[in-house]
């Protein structure tokens, strides 16, 4: 027995399906995905007129076409889950375009009832909206709401239950899309009969127009079906296709889209709006517009908000990272001290502390970036930003959205590819959301830039701030061109239309902001942390294990030994002795540890590109966060102990050893700015992508990638100047 009825929250992006969400459910709500894929699924349950209501709220879509995977996942929901009713949540300052959903909606003959949210921004706008005159003519119950308070909310339940419990179903309405694709329509039914299996799920002719319009869920699901009849059916969509190309030059989809509004403009037609201003006045949202999306002021102000986003991330965020660093550094001081010397305690500091340390450390940067971009996507401003520069990203194979991952992962270098992964979430289509997550990391990210320094400042200390810009510059053609390069090969196909209307602006509510924060802060430390941890030990043990024999301790015991005899005790010259064995020892355990044991291997490569076995191991060990490198090349030429922050001691080493010279940084530094990103990165990109095959694919294109470019620059650059 079924007692809940589903209420699915279906709408467009910002319409204020989550705020009514929000306010049906309240705290009994709680996050989940989708199956397989990495969209939020939110539900939640309240209580109406003693009726149990299970209340879904779906991604916002603009369509219910399969061009993203929101899109997908809101229609699959509707078809497989079949809720009792959809509520369709319109912003009703905003009512054309809004409808352009709700009237696919009609279109598949769903149980459906028009939430009309924010009539009062329309009011503020001088719209009225005679919403009883708009019901007759869809044909569905609207109810008018302001979600943000609640007006309306009860007689919107109201309606809810009613429909539920009416006896008929709800029939698809019947559209026309202009001859050519009505006569195509008539002329597929026959072939689309054949399709008993889907005939089941979707109504008859939705499926032939899903098929003109090109939906790669419902060609394959046809092809899967009956491949002979979902033969003649594409061929005669593409028929029909060339036809239309050839006599109006526009495709089937977009005659399908220009009869859906025609529709909307014949519902709308007289009597449902009437607006009290009249003239040529413009709404606030319009005026902002004018400036902020000013051809030359427009790409200025963006700088501005863009640069005053990476600040907040990562200026703000520091207060709350050192301090979390100063607590594990406690913790690990407390252990220090309890155990004694041996792996127990090595794991513990080194790998879990550490590891944990690692990944808490990322979360005041998640957090202080999502709080960032809340505030920018719920006033709106996100998407001027992604309509200025879709232009430019559009022809990478990118969306405009694209911008602020990079940004954050070091478009601006200093940044970090870990919030960046996450912040690709922005991204509706999964190509292009694919493509950026999987070139951000070639950014120039915080822990790239010591190392970058160190380099640059030994080898090319004449020109500093010309190669720190030169880095920065390489990294975005080398990440654009890539993407471009992956929009080509492994994640061909269609950019998605822009479709994005400029929502109004709007203040967004301190709940929302945290609400929206913290769920997705919370979703790092719950999908990442755990495998974070896990690899941390592991790359720990390969640093550490097999350890020295008996034999080799003994041997430094013995020169210990000998050191103590030959200078008095406490003299500066023991010190130094001391120091310089504690280092070959430190050297010796490294080369003999797993890491280094590979590293000694892969010279038979790398020395194409000049890198010796010494810097090879400083590249694995970069692995676990890039500024190891240089602790990692400290112990391997011998230093012991180089910090990050003070490498003046590898510097001199560096600038005096026969086997470095400025081609060999200039090929180090190429690889270290393109090659594997750091594990932390490969985890989110294996948790945001939803498949640890990408994560692979990361590691293996970027070592790969920045390998033929070491080496290219190793080869031209031996030859000009060695
Ligand atoms: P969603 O993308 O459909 O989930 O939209 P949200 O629920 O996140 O709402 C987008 C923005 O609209 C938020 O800033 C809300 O505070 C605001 N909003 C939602 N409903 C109303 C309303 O009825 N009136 C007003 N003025 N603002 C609203
Ligand atoms: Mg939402």
């Amino acid at each position: 027995m079924k007692t809940a009825l589903t209420i699915a929250l279906a709408g467009n992006p910002n319409a204020g399906k989550t705020t009514l969400f929000n306010h049906l459910t309240g705290a009994r709500q709680h996050v989940g995905n989708y199956p397989g894929v990495t969209v939020e699924q939110k539900e939640g349950c309240c209580l109406h007129k003693s009726k149990g209501l299970r209340v879904v709220d779906l991604p916002g879509t603009y369509s219910l076409t399969a061009y993203s995977v929101e899109e997908l996942v809101a229609r699959d929901f509707i078809i497989n889950e079949k809720p009792d009713v959809v509520v369709d949540v319109v912003d009703a300052s905003n009512l054309e375009r809004n409808l352009y959903l709700s009237c696919q909606f009609l279109e598949l003959g769903v149980p459906l009832i028009i939430a009309l949210n924010m009539v009062d921004v329309a009011e503020k706008r001088g719209l009225a909206i005679n919403t009883e005159e708009l019901g007759q003519r869809l044909g569905v119950t609207v109810v008018p709401i302001i979600a943000r308070t609640g007006k309306g909310v009860d007689e919107l339940l109201d309606a809810v239950l009613r429909l539920s419990e009416a006896t008929t179903t709800p029939q698809p309405a019947f559209l026309r899309y202009g001859s050519d694709v009505d006569e195509t329509l008539a002329d597929m039914r026959e072939d689309l009969e054949l399709l008993d299996e889907l005939r089941a799920i979707y109504p008859q002719r939705w499926l032939g127009v899903k098929l003109l319009e090109n939906d790669e869920q419902i060609v394959q699901k046809a092809q899967a079906t009956s491949p002979e009849a979902a033969k003649r059916l594409l061929a005669r969509c593409d028929e029909v296709a060339n036809h239309l190309q050839h006599t109006l030059g526009i495709y089937p989809e977009a005659m399908i889209a220009d009869h859906r509004y025609g529709y909307i403009k014949s519902v709308m037609h007289k009597g449902v709006v009437t607006r009290k201003f009249v003239g040529d006045r413009l709404y606030t949202s319009d005026r902002i517009d004018k400036v902020v999306t000013h051809r030359l002021l427009g790409p200025l102000i963006m700088a501005l908000v863009l640069f005053a986003l990476y600040t907040f991330t990562f200026s703000y965020s520091t207060v709350m990272v050192d301090w979390l660093a100063s607590f594990f550094s406690l913790i690990n001081t407390t252990i220090d001290g309890l155990l004694p010397d041996g792996p127990v305690k090595s794991m513990l500091i080194s790998g879990v502390v550490d590891g944990m340390g690692g990944v808490m450390g990322f979360v005041p940067i998640i957090m202080f970036m999502f709080f960032g971009i809340a505030v920018l996507e719920d006033s709106g401003y996100l998407a001027r930003v992604a309509f200025m520069m879709d232009r430019i990203f559009h022809f990478f194979g990118l969306h405009g959205s694209s911008v602020m991952p990079f940004i954050v992962s070091g478009g601006i270098a200093g940044g970090c590819a870990v919030p960046g992964v996450m912040a690709t979430r922005t991204l509706r289509s999964p190509k292009e959301r694919l493509a950026t997550l999987l070139t951000v990391p070639f950014m120039n990210c915080g822990a790239k830039l010591p190392v970058l320094t160190l380099l640059i400042g030994t080898f090319f200390s004449a020109h500093q701030a010309r190669y720190m810009f030169l880095a920065t510059l390489l990294a975005w053609i080398v990440a654009l061109c890539a993407a471009k390069l992956l929009r080509m090969t492994v994640l061909r196909g269609e950019s998605t239309p822009f479709v994005m209307e400029l929502p109004p602006y709007r203040f967004p509510t301190i709940k929302g902001l945290f609400i929206h924060t913290w769920e997705r802060t919370w979703q790092y430390m719950k999908k990442a942390g755990t495998v974070i941890l896990g690899i941390s030990i592991l790359i720990w043990a390969m640093m550490t294990y097999p350890g020295l024999s008996d034999q080799d301790l003994a041997h430094f015991d013995a020169a210990r030994q000998q050191a103590e005899k030959t200078y008095t005790s406490g003299s500066e010259e023991l010190n130094q002795a001391l120091g310089k064995i504690d280092a070959d020892q430190a050297l010796m355990r490294l080369k003999h540890s797993y890491g280094g044991r590979i590293g000694v291997a892969f010279e038979q490569f790398s020395q194409y590109a000049g890198i010796d076995w010494r810097t090879n191991i400083a590249l694995i060990g970069g692995f676990a966060a890039k500024e190891v490198i240089i602790s990692t090349l400290g112990t391997a030429y011998s230093l012991g102990e180089v910090d990050s922050d003070d490498s003046t001691s590898l510097s001199d080493r560096l600038a005096k050893d026969s086997s470095w010279n400025p081609v060999k940084a200039l090929a180090v530094m190429v690889f270290i700015m393109f090659y594997a990103p750091c594990f932390v990165t490969v985890v989110c990109i294996a948790k945001e992508a939803g498949s640890w095959k990408w994560a692979a694919f990361s590691m293996a294109f970027n070592t790969f990638f920045a390998f033929i470019m070491a080496v290219g620059v190793y080869q031209l650059g031996a030859l000009i100047y060695l």
